[in-house]
């Protein structure tokens, strides 16, 4: 009977996997390669559909409420940053304010759900796995630190970039896509003084966007800049320094507030930089070690849905493994065939993220022709996707 698991990640997915297994009867460890706690870092990230319904069985939908990012809404400027439109019904990191979407901070979601996660979990920081050994009956980890320890399953819920994946699936080149956007985030002081607002600027046909939205009570603010490329941009993951000269590189001699983005970047603590990416495979798991959340099946930040997935993968996974009897075999195959469809057309929608805002854009400006013209061109309904899964009782 499978009883010990050992999760490889400390964000989103995995405090909510720890959650449902130590309820379930599991006992779990993490191992996270920040040092101290999660690792920081990103803007506002969404919590939609049946992730909803997850952390409402958590008990911490209100907390999750309580701690929303709040805009009223966003402006679309030009490159003098003129106002071209502006909406309080829908904002472009968040969607439709109206709705019960929750957009919260990621070091926020993550607070919530490793302090709801508790003391009955054992951390391991500042560690990650080097060498994952499995067969029939256990797998042997040993670490980073050299300490070794056995486990009945591993799970990984590293991210994009995932140590596990790499370790027991092979090289991330056989699972990634990149869809050739790059994406870069970081925490500036509010300069545009805004209030509970976003403005983005995005030219139809150029080769970069983005925006800034403030946060924590307009204390401080998110900056989110991004930028197309044809062809692969060679860079480090994990090279801070390295990238935000690629940034500079990248985004220098472009108009509205710009320059003062690229300014604060050089300070900013919490830069955070990646292709946009997804992963795509034939499993999600081999033997007795499992993936989960961006690990797995990253739909990117353009998908707008990595955190419901792993949040709801979570609850599926650690779900199936309780209706299993542990039994992995069953359960695994279970948490894909539950999932499989719904992680598709999520991660669908990244593609087509450029069409919905140009069809948003068309549309705000008076334009109606394209705006149709775009949806006909088979843009596939925002609502319907992002809810299209109803969750088991386990
Ligand atoms: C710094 C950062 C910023 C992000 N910003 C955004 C954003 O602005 N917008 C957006 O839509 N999405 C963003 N994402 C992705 C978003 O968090 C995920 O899509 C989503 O929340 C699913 O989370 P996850 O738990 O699967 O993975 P992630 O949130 O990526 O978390 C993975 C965790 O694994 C840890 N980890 C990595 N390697 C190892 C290792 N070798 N050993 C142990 N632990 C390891 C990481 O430190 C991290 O805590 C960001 C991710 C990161 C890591």
């Amino acid at each position: 009977m499978n009883r010990t698991v050992l999760i490889s990640g400390a964000s989103v997915g995995g405090p909510a996997l720890a959650y449902w297994l130590t309820r379930h009867g599991f006992q779990v460890t993490i191992v996270e390669r920040s040092p101290g706690g999660p690792r920081r870092g990103g803007q506002a990230i969404d919590v939609r559909g049946p992730a909803l319904e997850v952390a409402a069985r958590m008990g911490v939908l209100d907390e999750i409420g309580a701690a929303r990012v709040q805009m009223r809404g966003m402006s679309m400027v030009d490159g003098d940053g003129n106002e071209l439109y502006r909406s309080e019904e829908r904002t472009i990191t968040g969607g439709e304010l109206d709705s019960p979407d929750v957009e919260i901070l990621r070091d926020d979601l993550a607070e919530i759900l490793l302090a709801a996660a508790g003391d009955g979990v054992e951390y391991l920081y500042g560690d990650s796995i080097a060498v994952l050994d499995q067969d029939d009956a256990e797998v042997r980890v040993t670490f980073d630190s050299g300490l070794r320890r056995t486990f009945d399953l591993v799970v990984g819920a590293d991210g994009l970039h995932s140590n596990t994946r790499r370790l027991a699936f092979g090289p991330e080149g056989d699972y990634l896509k990149n869809l050739g956007t790059y994406l870069a985030v970081w925490t500036t002081p509010n300069f545009l003084e805004l209030d509970r607002w976003q403005v983005f600027h995005q030219v139809p046909g150029s080769s970069w966007g983005g925006g800034t939205m403030s946060v924590r009570d307009n204390a401080e603010a998110r900056v989110y800049l991004g930028f197309q490329s044809d062809a692969p941009v060679d860079y480090d993951y994990r090279d801070t320094e390295a990238q935000k000269r690629l940034m500079q590189e990248r985004l220098s001699g472009g108009g509205w507030e710009l320059p003062r983005m690229l300014e604060y970047m050089w300070d900013a603590p919490d830069f955070h930089f990646d292709a946009m990416a997804q992963i795509h495979m034939d499993s999600w798991s081999t033997g007795r070690v499992v993936l989960l959340g961006d690990a797995g099946y990253c739909g990117s930040p353009l998908s707008g849905q990595g955190t419901s997935m792993a949040m709801v993968g979570a609850y599926v996974l650690a779900g199936e493994l309780k209706a299993a009897g542990g039994d992995h075999v069953r359960a695994f195959a279970a948490y894909e065939s539950e999932l499989r469809d719904y992680v598709a057309a999520n991660q669908q929608l990244a593609l087509d993220n450029q069409k919905r805002v140009e069809a948003q854009t068309a549309a705000e400006m008076g334009d109606e022709a394209a705006a149709e013209a775009l949806v006909e061109e088979g843009v596939a309904d925002f609502g319907t996707v992002v809810n299209g899964l109803a969750l088991k009782d386990y």
